[in-house]
């Protein structure tokens, strides 16, 4: 028999229910802070990541699902969404104006990954970016857009963790005096690391091999090569995470695997289950849109990852929140025909209900019941016909009573 392509998996039941309450809570959330939806194509040129993420990082280098198409192009199935998103406001002239543009998206990414528990090949984000502003207000304003969203969740334990990668006015010190301390050491570095330090020296500090870690111990940290704006900026920041009480650590080794960050990178850590750890990571990238082509318009953003984000939360919280439908079970031919016209007059009321039209038994409908979770079945025969009730058993106590037709969908509507 067929199975899914490894990496890959469906999504169906508690899992899923999880993933909808995750995006219904995201788009209320996001919509009050005046963020729109985007949705841009799961293909896009090879080009945009090589300029966006980067031709040396791991996504780029190693892990893209990319392929020519018929017509001789080079694509690529979207790792991340911010290049995507990017390239659409480019290419649609949206960002002409001084106007802030506040999106977000929800959608698949692809990563050729190898296998390791909770990493997938295909797997969901969510994100939001805001355009065209460059002060630490908007940083502080997504943030708490975040922070919120988690927290309505039912995520407790959160943490920031923030960190200023400065410009590339203050990058050049820092990097000469990075590359000096690796020359000393650089027998311990992994081969990726003596790749990274001739491409980009920070992503040295992202390496995962643990003698690499080992020996950065004492590394010279990017906030001490920080220009003054870069400095303010984070300066301001944290006063103001702090005046929101928006909990946050400093942490001067993080780092942002991709070119285009500057000024504030942060992560996220939850302590929700088991040890601390990262749950999604964003940042300032002013020069992104440029580099794509488009105006000098400066921009901060982030990512989380939907499939963690459900583990963790079903995990916390068991199912997601949830109310099945009422089951409709017509007894008899006059009860059958009458049902459905029932049904359609409570559907069309906002109601939930499922309808049984296999025509079974009482006895059988009632195990489907039982099986499927259903908590409230409405039973209809001759007899409640004849009285315009319909007779009500609810599955949790085994009660039994006769609602009236007439207030039947005002009734369900209150369970
Ligand atoms: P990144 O775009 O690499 O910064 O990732 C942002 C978030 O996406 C991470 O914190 C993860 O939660 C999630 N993520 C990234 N790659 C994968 C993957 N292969 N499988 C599942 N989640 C992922």
């Amino acid at each position: 028999m067929a199975q899914s392509v490894k990496g890959m998996r469906d999504l169906f039941g508690a899992e899923l229910r999880w993933f909808q309450h995750i995006e219904d809570t995201a788009r209320k959330c996001f919509e009050r802070h005046g963020y729109r939806e985007i949705r841009t194509p799961i293909l896009e040129e090879l080009e945009v990541f090589k300029r966006s993420v980067g031709d040396s990082s791991d996504i780029v280098k190693k892990e893209m699902y990319d392929f020519v198409d018929k017509g001789g192009r080079h694509v690529v199935m979207r790792p991340e969404n911010t290049a995507g998103v990017v390239r659409a406001m480019v290419e649609h002239k949206l960002l002409q104006t001084s106007d802030p543009q506040l999106l977000y998206y929800i959608g698949p990414q692809f990563r050729y990954e190898r296998m390791q528990a909770g990493r997938y090949r295909q797997f969901w984000q969510i994100g939001a970016e805001s355009f065209g502003v460059a002060s630490p207000e908007s940083d502080a304003e997504s943030l708490v857009m975040l922070y919120d969203f988690l927290r309505e969740l039912g995520l407790e334990k959160l943490s920031f963790s923030l960190n200023s990668v400065g410009t590339p006015e203050s990058r050049p010190a820092f990097q000469a005096a990075f590359r000096a301390f690796f020359a000393e050491r650089e027998a311990q570095f992994c081969g990726d690391c003596h790749r990274r330090i001739e491409e980009n020296p920070l992503r040295v500090l992202d390496c995962k091999v643990p003698t690499c870690q080992k020996a950065l111990a004492g590394h010279p940290l990017i906030s001490e090569f920080l220009d003054e704006a870069s400095e303010k900026h984070h300066a301001r920041l944290k006063e103001l995470l702090r005046d929101l009480g928006v909990p946050f650590t400093e942490d001067p080794r993080l780092v942002r695997g991709l070119d285009y960050y500057t000024k504030t990178a942060f992560e996220v850590l939850s302590g929700d289950i088991g040890a601390q750890s990262a749950i999604l990571g964003g940042g300032r990238y002013d020069l992104l849109v440029k580099h794509l082509g488009g105006p000098d318009v400066p921009a901060f953003g982030w990512a989380i990852g939907l499939d963690r984000l459900a583990m963790v939360c079903q995990t916390l919280r068991g199912e997601a929140p949830h109310r099945p439908p009422a089951l409709l079970i017509p007894l008899g031919d006059r009860a059958t025909g009458e049902a459905m016209k029932l049904a359609r007059s409570l559907w069309a009321a906002g109601a939930s209900v499922q309808l049984e039209t296999r025509g079974v038994a009482l006895k059988k409908a009632m195990t489907t019941a039982n099986r499927t979770g259903i908590q409230t079945v409405l039973i209809l025969g001759d007899g409640e016909l004849d009285g315009g009730t319909v007779t009500v058993k609810h599955m949790a106590t085994g009660e039994q009573e006769a609602w009236p037709l007439a207030d039947l969908a005002t009734h369900l509507k209150t369970l």
